[in-house]
């Protein structure tokens, strides 16, 4: 079993606290965080032992009633590999920490690139992440573009990718966030940093992306053309990709008309918090034109780089390959 600690349990944590707990060869050795709050109390619930991120915060714990396992440092060196899913910039201060340890460590797209030895998709470059120490599993939008590139690529070459990306607001629960009533061009600058982040994955590859924030929390729309090095026809492509196990090629009768459906689809599914770990990617919108193709694909942002989480797990310690890796996580998320 491979023992695996869960540093920060938000969003992402959470998610893959429980993604590694279903699967048969890894175990949760506990989840840290800061402070108690509605989701360190369902941590609990769920059976995980909690860490203290920060000791002087610890006794917040104790004073909500909140049985703490210790503090990080204990998490870390009883683990064999750190998931951590803390927020953007602290990554990469907990380095340190895991270095100290001797601990593999696996940080979140949030993160620059260089916290860490290399960054990852599964689909696109498990094999040259084994046995790194230091992981970045790449963000959920670079996640999802990743997934639908690699196989254009493989099947017919790719000669130009260019992707705008429609990008909620803010997740559900982060009140805060916006805008309210407004369309951004987020960066105004372009290319966004989505392009140079999917160069991490695929350094030769020629893309620009532009990006935009909506009064969205759902999911992020993507509308990608990518020129090809062939000219398949649109049925051929769309085959393709609904033979890619973490795209879902949405089919016509499902009547699935934006975000909104998808997300009650999930629900209707049972997906565990109405997650959609794939790509959702509209079946009629596949369309070619000699070599350019085209397509509409929503990304769950909350959920879509859980299983690539648990798949860079087992490629920092070599215990699958790539095939076998992603064949047992979909499995066992039931993907
Ligand atoms: P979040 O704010 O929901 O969760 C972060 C958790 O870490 C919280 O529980 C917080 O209390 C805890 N935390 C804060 N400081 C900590 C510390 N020093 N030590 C331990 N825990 C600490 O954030 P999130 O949305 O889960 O994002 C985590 C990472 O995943 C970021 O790099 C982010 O960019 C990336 N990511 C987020 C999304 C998304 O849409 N939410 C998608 C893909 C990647």
């Amino acid at each position: 079993m491979i023992r695996v600690g869960i540093n920060g349990y938000g969003t992402i944590g959470k998610r893959v606290a429980d993604a590694v707990r279903d699967q048969p060869d890894m175990e949760v050795v506990g989840v840290a965080k800061t402070r108690p709050n509605y989701e360190a109390e369902q941590a609990l619930e769920r059976g995980y032992d909690l860490y203290a991120a920060i000791e002087d915060r610890a006794h917040k714990f104790a004073d909500a009633g909140m049985e703490t396992a210790g503090l990080v440092d204990e998490l870390v060196a009883q683990s064999d590999v750190v998931v951590d899913a803390t927020p953007s910039g602290i990554g990469a201060q907990n380095r340190d920490l895991y270095e100290e340890y001797d601990t593999p460590a696996i940080y979140q797209g949030g993160e620059d690139a260089d916290v860490a030895d290399v960054s990852f998709n599964a689909r696109s470059n498990y094999d040259e992440v084994r046995g790194a120490d230091h992981v970045r599993v790449v963000s959920c939008n670079t996640t999802g573009l990743s997934r639908l590139v690699a196989p254009l690529r493989e099947a017919y070459g790719v000669e130009k990718v260019r992707a705008t990306l429609v990008r909620r607001g803010g997740d559900p629960a982060q009140t805060g966030r916006g805008p309210i009533n407004d369309i951004l061009p987020n960066p105004i600058s372009i290319p966004s940093h989505h392009g140079p982040d999917v160069n991490t994955i695929f350094p030769d590859l020629d893309i620009d992306t532009l990006g935009m924030k909506v009064p969205a929390t759902l999911m992020h729309m993507h509308s990608v053309n990518v020129t090809l090095e062939a000219e398949p026809d649109a049925e051929e492509v769309r085959e393709l990709l609904a033979d890619q196990s973490r795209i879902m090629v949405i089919d016509e009768s499902l009547d699935i008309e934006g975000t909104g459906p998808l997300k009650e689809y999930a629900m209707d599914m049972g997906r565990p918090r109405a997650d959609l770990w794939e790509n959702c990617l509209w079946g009629e919108s596949v369309t070619t034109e000699g070599r350019d193709f085209y397509c509409f694909q929503a990304i769950h942002q909350e959920s879509d780089v859980v299983p690539e989480n648990v798949d860079a797990i087992r490629a920092i310690t070599e215990s699958a390959d790539a095939a076998e890796s992603v064949a047992t996580t979909n499995d066992a998320m039931g993907i």
